[in-house]
């Protein structure tokens, strides 16, 4: 069985390959897209999470295949790959270390405990992983009504700036926007320690996609980031959209 995959639609342009080590995810965020992805219910996500079956060894079958391939491959889509059962499971440091072994290229992508990212900078850092940080809010409050079980605003940003100085490539996915003003504030806090920026819209909840002005946004994040110098990535579906309205 192949666990790392080319990822379609949206994905793909996070990334090029992924793979989940984890099916379920305890952080409970309120726009996940994944129980829809995996045909369950948020409850059911949320609640049960389980390493994939010889996660692990599938994936070292894999690197072997992908010896040589400089595409990296993304931890992950469906599920942190530093959420709290990583304390005990480890899948997360045990494919960080594959990824080293067969020379391969990898990225993060979490909201989670910050405790176990420090742990595995140096493996970060040897394997030439980037670490990516989700970040749409700066209010720790509105954070804890959207990613309830997820870290705080503040340990996300202390480990962004912990990676960086540790010489890790930083990056945040700013995605899904949700609230424009603090989207633009996570860019002003954080723009010294990340390296680059991927910005995306919500989508799939128009109660609240409908109360922003996505142009104006746009204007705002775009203007920011000349500013500050910085790398960034518009998706596309952020582009269209505000293009139109
Ligand atoms: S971290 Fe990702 S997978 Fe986990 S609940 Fe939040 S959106 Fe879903």
């Amino acid at each position: 069985m192949n666990v790392v995959y080319e990822p379609k639609g949206r994905a793909r342009e996070y990334a090029d390959l992924a793979c989940n080590l984890y099916m379920g995810c305890t952080h409970g965020c309120r726009y996940c897209y994944a129980p829809a992805c995996m045909r369950t219910t948020d409850d059911k996500w949320h609640s049960e999470v389980t390493p994939r079956q010889k996660v692990i060894e599938y994936f070292e079958k894999d690197a072997v295949k992908l010896r040589g391939d400089k595409r990296r491959i993304l931890f992950s889509f469906l599920s942190d790959p530093y959420q709290p059962l990583e304390r005990q499971e480890r899948l997360t440091r045990q494919a960080l270390d594959i990824v080293h072994k067969y020379g391969l290229k990898s990225q993060i992508l979490t909201k989670g405990c910050a405790d176990l990212i420090q742990e595995d900078m140096a493996l970060m850092k040897k394997s030439d992983t980037h670490l990516g940080i989700t970040l749409i809010f700066s209010d720790d409050q509105i954070r804890k009504e959207w990613e309830p079980s997820a870290s705080p605003v503040d340990d996300r940003l202390d480990v962004l700036k912990r990676a960086n100085k540790a010489g890790i490539f930083t990056w945040v996915s700013l995605e899904p926007v949700i609230d424009p003003e603090q989207a633009l504030d996570v860019i002003k806090m954080a723009h010294r320690f990340v390296r680059f920026w991927k910005v995306g819209k919500l989508n799939h909840m128009k109660e609240y996609e409908n109360k922003v002005n996505w142009a104006e946004f746009l204007l705002n994040a775009e203007s920011l980031f000349k500013k500050y110098n910085a790398r960034y990535y518009i998706k596309n579906d952020l582009r269209v959209f505000a293009m139109r309205h």
